[in-house]
């Protein structure tokens, strides 16, 4: 039987964010919650009444899959990657999806809770929706489009791809992952077994855009240090860390520097945590920016500040570590452009206008990227992520499924 491209990518979708998938921060076992391992046994069976004949799911809750090669000139191995679990910040439990056909521009007024409302004024993408049927949920939970659209629009290639032998393709490895949301997505994940050569996460936003970049982080950890006497005898003896530390914080940039303040391209050193007494003051930073150097210069230079606000105060000390976090996925992906330039291709084969985009955060594929496995992310169509507000059109779910197959195809051609 034949079928469509995204012929099942709707109903598909519409039957996985039904499943509680939530992560939790505070767990201490992997995956973390075990409601993510009854979606991944659901999927393996998916996985194996389309055919593939090696699915499996590891005590980790990984689940994975092989569609053979169908061609006999060799190809590159290319994985397909996206994640089962939902936001902590945002309850995914009986999600109720609602879908308002042929969007007119109208506000979309959510039926479980009338206060979340999706409105065209604030909400600038809703503009190429127009005539589209858009998901979202009844308004009191998150819709799970992230990273659910994912997991559907990879699962319905894999069912165009076994019902269209004619389409050809090199060898496909899948893997749905847990934890993404809670940074331990790759954890465990073992990249030779995995078996590709490279991959692509479905974990991004416009279906045009392919996200190549992400930020080289660091976190700082400042300790000031003073010196403590009775208040009442303390007459040019006490050096109060506190006041250090906030003469410090004080001379932070204003209006340039911080996450508040900036966007795009632009890093910036963020103090989050500060806790200390009279004696010592510990201040702690995220410091991030799209290149190493920059990065270096924006530790150099709390480095400086600090240095400079203690010679104001006799007798005080600071102490200054350096702990890195993650780096932009790009130099790993600069040596492989290929992968970069396909994705374009497939991208514009779908009469889309490509666009590359560099993520304000980490990514799994950033780390698989280090890990040995290249990975860029492509767009699946969610927006307003982690919120009520939640929403995906089918028509771009769609597209991006025509993107997966495009870069297939484009893989495997000679
Ligand atoms: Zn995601």
């Amino acid at each position: 039987m034949q079928v469509e491209i995204g012929q099942t990518v709707a109903e598909r979708f519409q039957r996985y964010v039904r499943f509680d998938t939530q992560s939790d921060e505070d767990s201490k076992t992997y995956p973390s919650t075990d409601r993510q391992k009854d979606f991944g046994i659901r999927l393996l069976d998916e996985l194996k009444e389309l055919g593939l004949n090696d699915a499996n799911i590891d005590p980790y809750g990984y689940v994975t899959a092989t569609l053979a090669s169908n061609i006999s000139r060799s190809a590159p191995t290319i994985g397909l990657v996206a994640h089962m679990d939902t936001s902590p910040d945002v309850s995914g439990k009986d999600v109720k999806p609602q879908v308002h056909k042929n969007y007119s521009g109208q506000d979309i007024i959510l039926p479980g809770d009338s206060r979340q409302a999706l409105r065209l004024s604030e909400t600038p993408e809703l503009k190429e929706q127009l005539g589209n049927d858009i998901i979202t949920s009844d308004g009191t939970t998150l819709l799970g489009a992230d990273d659910k659209s994912g997991i559907a629009e990879i699962m319905d290639a894999l069912s165009y791809l076994t019902k269209h032998p004619e389409v050809e393709h090199g060898t496909i490895k899948v893997a749905f992952t847990p934890d993404e949301e809670v940074g331990a997505g790759v954890e465990h994940f073992d990249v030779r077994k995995f078996g590709a050569q490279f991959a692509y996460t479905m974990d991004g936003g416009n279906i045009n855009e392919i996200e190549n970049e992400t930020f080289c982080a660091d976190s700082v950890r400042i300790t000031f240090r003073g010196v403590s006497f009775h208040p009442g005898h303390a007459k040019r003896k006490l050096i109060n860390s506190v006041k250090l530390a906030s003469a410090f914080l004080d001379q932070l940039p204003k209006n340039t520097d911080s996450p508040e303040t900036t966007e795009e391209r632009e890093g910036y050193v963020h103090p989050h945590s500060i806790q200390g007494g009279v004696e010592e003051t510990v201040v702690k930073f995220i410091i991030r920016d799209f290149e190493l150097e920059g990065l270096k210069k924006k530790e150099e230079y709390l480095r400086a500040l600090a240095d400079q606000t203690v010679k104001d105060y006799p007798r005080s000390s600071f102490s200054f570590e350096v702990e890195e976090s993650y780096r932009n996925m790009r130099y790993v992906l600069d040596k492989n452009p290929e992968l970069v330039e396909k994705a374009m291709k497939a991208v514009r084969i779908a009469s889309l206008q490509p666009r590359l985009h560099s993520i304000r955060g980490g990514t799994d594929g950033a780390k698989l990227s280090y890990m040995g496995l290249p990975t860029p992310n492509l767009g699946t169509g969610m927006h307003n992520i982690h919120s009520k507000l939640e929403w995906i059109s089918i028509q771009d779910m769609k597209k991006a499924v025509e993107v997966i197959l495009n870069l297939v195809k484009v893989w495997a051609m000679e």
